[in-house]
């Protein structure tokens, strides 16, 4: 094969973030989307293994379904055997030999078409997807599947490019190259089920940087996996780069994460399970033939700390959107909030009328605010913290939970007058929020409070108008999130804005959709080269005279 080695440096389309479709009544893009999902309400694929390139049916299925109709199948999937962990481990390392050798301009190209696509002919269908198979609304699929996931794929490839102008600088008769090689091996990438653009991101922010990658997506967004891969064969991505196995994640990780080659693990779900690959690692380190890069983005227990200045009105939309959009299933989701005595009587009122309007149920329906949760074991974890909340503190609004046609949850607001109760402390991960009212003398004591009581440190929000306070929250909860927001609620970070990622027990914090990221996905090889070396072994104080 010629090797195609380009004379040029080339330009990049700048990065823009992606804008946001509103899907009003009466827009194109409504009517379009309306179509693709009624249209794939009719589909149901049958989504294979994908090893370099090739289809594998095992024939061992399970079934995706759709949250809120969860009697209505959207896909079947084909598990992976141990069989085929290790033919598609082979099959990555024969990919690698060509793709870790095309220049980062080459590989960029395929990400750069891929957000073209999605931006244009998927994005329906992505969208749809994201609807139909992980419950989320039409603006929470748009903002998700759409925008998040081209504007991983347009900045990382921004971000790749200044990694790669970054050169050492050159002494006389000296040339210092930096060489940024992908690393020797593959890399595993595990995603998570509550966002689709995490789901692209991982295995495609190291096979950006020219590794190979086994991709193990979440039975629970199988969907929308499958058709991002699609979206990435079409835009080019060659077989094998990135191998597809669905199937049982302790099964694959046991063969990836034993593996010799393995060279990084890219993991974004929940801290038990980060920790317990992390040990797995641990106890296999005599088997690697390098050091593996392990990132991962873990759990959270997001807060909000209202100042007695704040602006209530802001502050309680903040609490009503950061806790139960996408039913509280984001990493990012508000679950906590610290209120002050005297502005307490006024949030409640406006947050408890607005809970009282939010629709939940079918996302076909664009009327409703929320979907389901995503499956009967978050319908059960989630209705058991609802159980407790009823015996042990006071439920404000909501409170019920119907799994009949859908895993349906109301959003809930709790109260309690323990800052340390159970639901205070621990991630949730649904439309659950607790509330501690504090007296407004005790800001300062409140601040330690904040950072001491999870063991998280993944998002936050304080709200205030006086900037002698949001100065001091700043310094006492510099280490309580990774992303830390004043005036805003706490979720929604956006590419290339505010970079994602937490640390504690949150996370490695490499920040997705970040050069920090992609550092980790690269191996860097120093190149000194002299052009005029010396012939003579004698240094000149070593004369006579
Ligand atoms: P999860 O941990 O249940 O699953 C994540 C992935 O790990 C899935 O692909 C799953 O199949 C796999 N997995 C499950 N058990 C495994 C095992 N024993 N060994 C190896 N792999 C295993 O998480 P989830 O329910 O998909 O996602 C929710 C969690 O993700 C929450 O804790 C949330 O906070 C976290 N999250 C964090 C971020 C972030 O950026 N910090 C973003 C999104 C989600």
């Amino acid at each position: 094969m010629t090797t195609f080695s380009p004379n040029g440096v080339r330009q990049l389309p700048p990065p823009i973030n992606e804008p946001i479709r509103s899907y009003a009544p009466g827009t194109p893009e409504r009517a379009a989307l309306k179509a693709r999902l009624k249209a794939m309400e009719g589909e149901r694929p049958d989504i294979p293994v994908v090893i370099g390139g090739k289809e594998i049916r095992t024939g061992e299925t399970g079934k995706a379904v759709s949250p809120h109709k969860h009697k209505h199948v959207t896909a079947t999937y084909h598990k992976a055997t141990a069989a085929d962990v290790r033919a598609a481990i082979a099959s990555g390392k024969k990919a690698w030999k060509e793709w870790s050798e095309w220049t980062w301009e080459e590989r960029a190209a395929v990400f750069l078409k891929a957000a073209d696509l999605l931006a244009t002919t998927h994005r329906d269908t992505l969208n749809a997807a994201t609807m139909l198979g992980q419950s989320k609304t039409a603006f929470q699929s748009e903002i998700d599947a759409a925008c998040e996931l081209i504007d991983f794929f347009r900045f990382n490839v921004a971000f790749a490019r200044e990694l790669c102008a970054e050169q050492p600088i050159n002494g006389p008769g000296v040339w210092n190259q930096s060489e940024y090689r992908a690393l020797e091996g593959f890399v595993y990438a595990v995603t998570p089920f509550n966002f689709t653009a995490i789901g692209g991101n991982l295995p495609t922010a190291p096979a950006l940087m020219g590794n190979v990658v086994l991709w193990k997506p979440a039975a629970s967004a199988m969907l929308s996996a499958w058709h991002t891969l699609q979206l990435l064969h079409e835009a080019g991505l060659p077989p094998g780069v990135i191998n597809f196995l669905p199937g049982d994640p302790v099964m694959i990780s046991e063969i990836a994460l034993a593996h010799e080659d393995l060279a990084g693990v890219h993991f974004t779900g929940s801290t038990g399970v980060f920790n317990s690959m992390w040990s797995t690692i641990g106890q296999n380190m005599g088997k690697y033939r390098s050091y593996p890069r392990i990132v991962g983005e873990t759990g959270g227990k997001d807060f909000i700390l209202a100042h007695p200045s704040a602006d209530v009105a802001a502050l309680a939309v903040a609490i009503v959107r950061g806790a139960f959009e996408y039913q509280g299933q984001k990493c990012s989701a508000a679950s906590r909030v610290y209120i002050p005595k005297s502005l307490w009587p006024e949030v409640k009122a406006r947050v408890v009328a607005m809970m009282e309007e939010i629709k939940v149920g079918d996302v076909n329906d664009f009327t409703n605010f929320m979907g389901a949760v995503i499956d009967q074991r978050a319908f059960d974890r989630i209705s058991g913290y609802l159980k407790t909340a009823k015996k042990s503190a006071k439920i404000i609004a909501g409170g019920k939970a119907d799994g009949t046609t859908g895993w349906f949850i109301d959003p809930t607001l709790v109260q309690t007058t323990d800052p340390q109760y159970q639901l205070m402390c621990e991630e949730i991960f649904g439309p659950v929020l607790t509330a501690f009212v504090y007296d407004d003398a005790k800001w300062g004591e409140t601040l330690k409070l904040v950072d001491r009581t999870s063991p998280y440190a993944l998002t936050g929000a304080v709200f205030s108008q006086d900037r002698a306070a949001v100065r001091e929250a700043h310094a006492a909860l510099r280490h309580a999130a990774g992303n830390f927001y004043v005036n805003d609620k706490c979720t929604g970070a956006v590419v290339g804005q505010q970079p994602f990622g937490g640390a504690r027990a949150s996370g490695t914090n490499d920040k997705a959709g970040s050069k920090l990221n992609l550092t980790r996905w690269v191996s860097a090889r120093t190149v000194k080269e002299t052009f005029a070396p010396p012939t003579d072994f004698r240094y000149p104080f070593m004369g006579a005279k």
